[in-house]
């Protein structure tokens, strides 16, 4: 058996930023991967789709898409040539070692290092991170094995662009591709179980959204559910409907490690992996990014990663999953940091909001981008609760919002910061002041 300080299991964000780092910091690190570097992330989710985001046309996003994808993991792999960390593109899976590695009733398990297994060979060290990802969630639609159904990786393969396309889900991968293919040409069309699309996004700035693709051509079906594709008239159907922990093939129940009924891996908030009630691991299994199911984003990922080096290194350090940015990239994009109104409704909290539009600001009206609205929360007293907006750029502006929340800073110190004229940043000042 091989021994090493340090197991990552999948060389997503989340995989290789953990190796990275803990590499530079002095511990020797075996990395397993499956297919290839760089996850979801860099092959078949953020980066390909926003070379489509950021490609006039059909075929210039499939020329930048492979060119820009082999150059990125390229970076990773560079990444992962680190002397302290040895890549293994092996599929890994524990194997039995005993039971439950965190319940009392198992202490004699306590403290023992879980096993993991990659082709012939077998593998232990002191910690594990399985950093595994998601796949796509497919829903038990009647009809689902048309060949006209795709998901996300299916339709970044696309040769061409089909004429008419459906997509099933108003989240934030079907909303991305609807304004996406909309603008290379496609009739689209999205139909939508729920009242508004973007759950996570406030509804009043989500109703803005879809409004304006509508008004720009996109069909959307609210409220409608998908009882057979058989009835869905288009050329290709996308089944944009979530993605869930991808855990198969990894033997999980050999070293006690215990799943929600979604499949999420149960974690604390260090990314120790759990059993179901509560009761934290021998510390040596963690499981970061899209496969504990918390905060399905790659930059969610890479963060969880440092925090589990950390709790490896006894470091602490002061990452506010709390305050969790988010974006979506649709034309224009939207972004969010912290709860929407009807959230802090829900919540009881007392709250104040501003509102400030992309129509009012110089730099919008110069660069022809007037539509976009941003809300922004307080307490009464003054303190930043949260942002949520669309219009060019939002993205950016609740960066600096998310960055202010980790200050606690008020609207009164914001009011009082000097924003550069003319930018789009001013939407943001100008809601403060
Ligand atoms: C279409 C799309 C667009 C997206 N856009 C964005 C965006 O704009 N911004 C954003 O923040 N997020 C976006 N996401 C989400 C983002 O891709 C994920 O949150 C992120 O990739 C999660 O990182 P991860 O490291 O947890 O997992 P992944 O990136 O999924 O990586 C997991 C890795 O583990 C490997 N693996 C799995 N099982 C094994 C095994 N048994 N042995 C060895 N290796 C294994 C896999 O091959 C994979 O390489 C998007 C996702 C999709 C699908």
């Amino acid at each position: 058996m091989k021994e090493t300080d340090l197991i990552v299991i999948g060389a997503g964000p989340g995989g290789y930023r953990a190796a990275e780092y803990a590499a530079k910091q002095g511990l020797k690190v075996v990395v397993f991967e499956g297919d290839n570097v760089g996850g979801t992330c860099l092959n078949v989710g953020c980066i390909p789709t926003k070379t489509y985001v950021h490609s006039a046309t059909f075929d210039e996003a499939r020329e930048r898409m492979s060119s820009v994808v082999p150059q990125l993991r390229a970076g990773v792999e560079a990444i992962l040539s680190h002397p302290n960390i040895t890549l293994i593109r092996e599929k890994a899976s524990f194997e039995n070692h005993g039971d439950c590695s965190c319940c009392a009733e198992h202490a004699a398990h306590r403290g023992t290092a879980p096993v993991v297994r990659a082709g012939e060979e077998v593998y232990t060290a002191d910690n594990i991170i399985i950093a595994t990802g998601s796949e796509t969630k497919w829903l038990p639609i009647a009809g689902c094995d048309d060949p006209r159904v795709v998901d996300s990786t299916g339709i970044l393969n696309l040769e061409t662009l089909p004429k008419r396309l459906c997509i099933i889900g108003a989240g934030v991968i079907g909303m991305e591709f609807a304004s996406v293919f909309h603008r290379f040409g496609s009739e689209v069309m999205v139909i939508e179980y729920l009242k508004e699309c973007l759950p996570a996004l406030d509804s009043d700035i989500a109703k803005r959204l879809r409004k304006l693709l509508e008004k720009r051509g996109i069909t959307f079906k609210m409220k409608t559910a998908v009882e057979n594709i058989a009835d869905i008239d288009a050329d290709l159907i996308l089944m944009a409907t979530g993605r869930k922990p991808r855990t198969e093939g990894l033997n999980l129940a050999a070293a006690g490690i215990t799943q929600a009924p979604n499949g999420a891996i149960l974690v604390d908030d260090n990314y120790h992996c759990v059993c179901s009630d509560g009761i934290v691991a021998s510390g040596t299994v963690y499981a970061i990014g899209d496969v504990n199911g918390r905060q399905m984003l790659a930059h969610a990922a890479e963060m969880q990663a440092v925090r589990a080096v950390n709790q490896i290194l006894g470091k602490t350090d002061g990452i506010r999953f709390d305050i969790m940015p988010a974006a979506i990239f649709t034309e224009p994009e939207a972004a969010c940091v912290g709860p929407t109104e009807d959230q802090l409704k829900e919540q009881g909290i007392d709250y104040i909001c501003k509102k400030s539009f992309w129509r009012a600001n110089g730099k919008a009206l110069a660069m022809g981008e007037t539509e976009g609205m941003l809300k922004l929360f307080a307490s009464p007293e003054g303190l930043i609760l949260g942002c949520h907006a669309y219009g060019a750029h939002a993205a950016d502006i609740v960066q600096e919002v998310s960055v202010l929340m980790c200050k606690q800073t008020t609207l009164h110190e914001l009011a009082d910061m000097v924003h550069i004229h003319p930018t789009l940043s001013e939407i943001l000042k100008n809601a403060a002041d």
